[in-house]
């Protein structure tokens, strides 16, 4: 269905993503009209959301909330795992260490105080989830030792999880108009009263009392990429919806909304070098490559560059996209031998994969198209020399099992590259969200450069800034887009409710 240009709403959401959605059900259960805006067509609708795998962060009390959230533990489960508890603290921490004390503390209040409620009142709009059991620290005896933060995952990933959210909103009374694309605000007299929008090659005004800005951040955009990010970002290959383009943020700084956060930074994983240009649905994560921790990472020049070991995967995977896009070529190869390789991934295995295989390390790297071969050649043997084999290989926890004397240590988890066959995966940047948004209140209202609030004008999920820098603890984005579009859906229900009610007293 297209909307007509009488459309006239309470709150009005652009973007059918988790913070549109959020948004949207908290709006309607408040009792406001709402109409969600999506850009894309009704068969690629739900952005990042639905490309995503579907790790959250919360906070949780221990296995109790566990057991509560995954609607009843089994005896087999509980046996295998030991779920441990994540407090305000760690989670506090965990944000403030990746983002370089640099996260903002009224966001990171409003995400950490907020993500415990908020995976419940998720599950009450229809979300499932599982214990998450990738990532976490294994113990000889075979079980499972959560690592903390992401313990569980939606039922579906993110798929699941944008199926719900639509099954909800709409049963609830939410309108979502496809393939209509916010392209202005209303402005009347400094009060934002809704959009201008394209619909079917026609532009049509649709008015609402509150507008909420959910559309993502500007990582599909090759040009705002260049500009924003810097040199060679265009080059990156996009991991999620072509369709966040930075509209959302480009229409609210129009209006003088403040710019906030890390416009120069942005999620960015390690992804297959035969992954397309930009994602499509059917590929999903298939194109994740984020095993490096079972074995080292060179350029073309035949180096390493980075830690493989630093720390464990959900705190480092998403820089590593930008430490390979400074590479030579905008490329490297993930190599393992077979201990490595016997513990990667099932999505290692796909048929798209650029993956080699060999019996001998120089039959391997042979294989790499632009690698200085005797250099690397060397980096393998160097690493090999430099693990320090006195200390235990551990994967149940940080081990400290580390090299000694190398430019770049691997710090945690060094096993030598010894017992063939080897295996390489030729790997580049894959980019997922940008950092870079507006500047929030406590109610997601967008203040402008003077601090004030832009009257009738919130926003959520992507395009709020200020919260992650440089780096971001895994599964932090599907949860600051729902509590931040619960917020914003909460409050702007309230205000154009209470609008309402003023002017049909005056009336
Ligand atoms: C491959 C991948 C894996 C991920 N895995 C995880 C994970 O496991 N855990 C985790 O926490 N996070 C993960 N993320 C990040 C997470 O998906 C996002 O942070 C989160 O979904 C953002 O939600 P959002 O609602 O802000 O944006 P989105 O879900 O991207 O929604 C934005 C919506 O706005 C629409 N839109 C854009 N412009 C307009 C316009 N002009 N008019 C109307 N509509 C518009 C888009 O079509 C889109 O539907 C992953 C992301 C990717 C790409």
């Amino acid at each position: 269905m297209a909307p007509s240009s009488i459309e006239d709403t309470d709150v009005l959401v652009i973007g059918a993503g988790m913070a549109g959605l959020s948004a949207a059900i908290a709006a309607r259960d408040i009792g406001a009209s709402v109409i969600v805006l999506e850009k894309a067509p009704e068969a690629e609708r739900g952005g990042n959301t639905r490309f995503s795998n579907g790790a959250i962060r919360a906070v949780y009390h221990g296995v109790e909330d566990i057991d509560a959230l995954v609607g009843g533990l089994s005896a087999a489960e509980r046996e295998r795992s030991e779920f441990g508890s994540y407090s305000r603290e760690q989670y506090y921490d965990d944000l403030a260490r990746v983002t370089q004390y640099r996260s903002h503390p009224d966001m990171a209040d409003m995400l950490v105080e907020n993500s415990r409620d908020t995976l419940f009142w998720l599950q009450q709009q229809g979300l499932r989830f599982l214990p998450l059991y990738e990532w976490q620290f294994k113990l000889p005896d075979g079980r499972i030792r959560f690592s903390g933060g992401s313990a569980l995952e939606v039922y579906g990933a993110g798929e699941g999880a944008s199926e719900a959210l639509f099954r909800t909103a709409e049963r609830r009374g939410a309108r979502v108009f496809y393939q209509t694309k916010a392209l202005s605000l209303i402005d009347e007299a400094g009060r934002i009263a809704g959009v201008i929008a394209r619909c079917d090659g026609e532009d049509i005004a649709i008015r609402a009392r509150r507008v909420i800005l959910a559309c993502g951040g500007f990582e599909a955009n090759t040009e705002w990429r260049t500009r924003y990010l810097g040199p060679s970002w265009d080059l990156a290959k996009v991991r999620g919806s072509r369709f966040n383009t930075g509209d959302g943020l480009r229409m609210a700084l129009e209006r003088g909304a403040l710019p906030f956060g890390n416009w120069s930074g942005c999620h960015s994983a390690s992804w297959d070098l035969n992954a397309p240009d930009v994602n499509e649905l059917e590929y999903g994560t298939v194109f994740k490559r984020d095993d490096y921790l079972e074995g080292i990472v060179v350029n073309a020049d035949g180096e390493r560059f980075f830690d493989e070991g630093a720390d464990i995967r959900a705190l480092t995977y998403a820089k590593l996209g930008r430490a390979i896009l400074a590479q030579p070529g905008q490329v490297a190869w993930q190599i393992f031998d077979k201990h490595g390789a016997a513990r990667l991934h099932g999505e290692y295995r796909v048929k798209q994969s650029a993956r080699f295989k060999a019996e001998t390390l120089e039959a391997l790297i042979d294989q790499f198209d632009g690698i200085k071969r005797d250099a690397c050649l060397a980096t393998v043997k160097n690493f090999n020399a430099a693990v320090r084999t006195d200390i235990p290989y551990d994967p149940g926890k940080k081990d400290g099992r580390r090299t000694e004397g190398l430019a770049i240590p691997k710090s945690n988890w060094a096993l030598a590259i010894a017992e063939p066959p080897f295996e390489a995966y030729a790997v580049t940047c894959g980019i997922t969200f940008t950092f870079g948004g507006l500047r929030v209140d406590g109610d997601c209202c967008v203040l402008d450069e003077g601090g004030q609030r832009v009257t009738g004008l919130h926003a959520a999920g992507e395009m709020v800034g200020g919260l992650f820098y440089f780096n971001y603890p895994g599964g932090s984005g599907l949860m600051s887009a729902a509590v931040f579009g619960r917020i914003a859906g909460r409050a702007a229900a309230q205000a154009a409710l209470a609008n309402t009610v003023e002017s049909h007293g005056a009336n």
